[in-house]
């Protein structure tokens, strides 16, 4: 396949939210082109069913595709999503809770001063640098308010969501099929190549011979077109990033619905509790090289207090890397299929779009070049090691010290990426952490205010000086009238379960 005029068919191997992802945007990209896309679906494996989670990158999804969140929302138990908040991961007083924010257009106001007493903490100043007290999202989170702004508030806020993963395939799924997308459900065994090494056909359990142009494979860890047929090399994160299990379980949703994703730290690393219209999701991602899966089940019923409860856990184990070229030949990986970074930011869903939505723009423009696909891996790559150092960055700055889990993980500095290790340089010698990510040109894929709100949130900071000059009566006053002004901008928005049950009524 040399041109786009070339190519007559695109076969989508696996029906997770990948490939449905994958099919919605290609068939929307290749709509006036009269390409047939037919998505492959095993009916004997099932999908993941986890990652509950979004970053804001899913309403712009949603957005591109015409599709009101007034239609998808309450089909899949969704409810929104204003940040997360990290418990438990600084010892240091003060610091043992911060709330990772997504950005709202108040923040041109607020950040400024955010990062000026950032700056201020670092060289020794008592002034107040959390980042919650910095950002509206972090009050909306704090009363449980949805981040839709009254009509007269003129401001917007970015937002994700949080859905019930199987309903959000379903619902995907079921819109892909009105867009003209095929579905076959078949098992695939293997896939067979031409005398050019590219991928001609996949052949069924039962025989059947499919064959397309070009193959998207979204078939999960299985990684079955991309590692198993084309033997591409994978690059894993675990020098830094030792998580490789996780176990999910539901509890009932209370009375009030948070509106934000809550990270706790455990002994072996992490427990999510993620807030849908009819439960809440709850895992616990661990290192199976510190505790066992007994070991890790047993503290989160313990967390959850359901010790003696009869409800089953899902066990998963997650592979944490990529692979060194997403577009290999005439097949490009989507989703799982293509790496993992353990879900802490919740930024699966979010490569995934970027990776499909970004092959989208080098098919429409008909470059199926060397360079084009030296050019796309290379994009995709920096993505997902860019996302990796910022998951990194919260192992690296922890302060436990509990087990030798938290021990590990803050130690070996030097194992980090040099982009990382340039960030954290940076910032403790108190010099401009914006300036660095500028030039890095790293803000693509963690903006300026998450970095701060991380390294500021962990509490890495050097002792309070009594010879910094002190400013802080300065600081404290402006601190406070920007208190105020983000409680009175809070007024413009409605309780999260209300704004809800509303929306699910129509
Ligand atoms: C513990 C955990 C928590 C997560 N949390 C988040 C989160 O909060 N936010 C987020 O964005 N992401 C999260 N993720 C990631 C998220 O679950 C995935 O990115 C997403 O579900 C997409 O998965 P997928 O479609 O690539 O794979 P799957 O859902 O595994 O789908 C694979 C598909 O391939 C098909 N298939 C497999 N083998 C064959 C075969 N031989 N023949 C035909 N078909 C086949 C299967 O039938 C299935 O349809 C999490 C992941 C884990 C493990």
């Amino acid at each position: 396949m040399n041109s786009l005029h070339e190519l007559k068919k695109i076969a989508i191997v696996g029906g997770g939210s990948a490939g449905w992802m994958s099919a919605m945007i290609l068939a929307d990209t290749l709509k006036e082109k009269n390409i047939e896309i037919e998505l492959l679906e095993s009916p004997i494996v099932g999908v993941i069913g986890v990652g509950e989670g979004s970053t804001p990158a899913l309403k712009r999804f949603f957005d591109s595709l015409q599709i009101p969140e007034s239609e998808w929302m309450p089909e899949c138990n969704a409810t929104y999503k204003c940040g997360i908040t990290f418990d438990g991961w600084s010892t240091k007083p003060g610091f043992t809770s911060y709330f990772h924010q997504f950005a709202s257009m108040v923040d041109n106001i607020t950040q400024p001063l955010f990062i000026s007493n950032v700056h201020a903490r670092l060289q020794g100043m008592d002034v107040n640098a959390k980042p919650n007290d910095y950002f509206l999202t972090s009050v909306l989170v704090e009363k449980n308010l949805a981040p839709i702004p009254s009509e007269n508030f003129p401001f917007t806020t970015s937002y994700g969501y949080h859905f019930d993963a199987t309903l959000l395939g379903r619902f995907l799924q079921k819109k892909a099929l009105e867009r003209g997308v095929r579905f076959t459900p078949c098992h695939i065994e293997h896939a067979s190549l031409n005398e050019h090494g590219d991928i001609d056909a996949v052949i069924t359990r039962d025989g059947l011979r499919i064959t397309a142009d070009l193959f998207v494979d979204c078939s999960g860890f299985s990684s079955l077109l991309i590692e198993k047929t084309l033997k591409t090399p994978f690059v894993n994160y675990t020098d830094n990033l030792y998580n490789d299990s996780a176990i999910a379980l539901p509890t009932e949703i209370g009375s009030v619905i948070p509106s934000q994703t809550l990270s706790t730290a455990m002994k072996f690393g992490w427990a999510w509790k993620i807030p849908l219209t009819n439960r809440f999701g709850n895992g616990y991602v661990y290192s199976s090289q510190f505790c066992s899966s007994d070991e890790a089940e047993t503290e989160l019923r313990e967390k959850l207090g359901l010790l003696d409860a009869d409800v089953s856990p899902r066990h998963l184990k997650m592979k944490v890397g990529r692979v060194e070229k997403h577009w290999n030949k005439n097949c490009v990986a989507v989703g799982l299929s293509q790496g993992f970074l353990e879900p802490l930011e919740a930024t699966a869903l979010y490569l995934t779009q970027m990776t499909i939505a970004i092959f989208a723009l080098f098919l429409e423009r008909g470059d199926y070049s060397e360079q084009a696909r030296a050019a796309y891996n290379n994009e995709i790559n920096n993505f997902f090691d860019g996302h990796r150092d910022y998951i990194v960055a919260h192992y690296k700055t922890n302060s436990r010290t509990d087990t030798e889990f938290w021990k590990v993980n803050a130690r070996n500095l030097d194992r980090v990426s040099e982009s990382l290790g340039r960030l954290f340089e940076v910032w403790l010698h108190g010099k401009d952490l914006s300036a660095e990510i500028r030039r890095q040109d790293i803000e693509r894929y963690y903006p300026i205010g998450s970095w701060y709100a991380l390294m500021a949130g962990m509490g890495i900071f050097p002792e309070v000086s009594t010879s910094a000059s002190d400013m802080s009566s300065v600081h404290a006053g402006q601190g406070a009238q920007m208190k105020d002004f983000l409680q009175r901008c809070a007024l413009n928005y409605r309780d999260h379960r209300t704004v809800l049950e509303q929306a699910a009524q129509g």
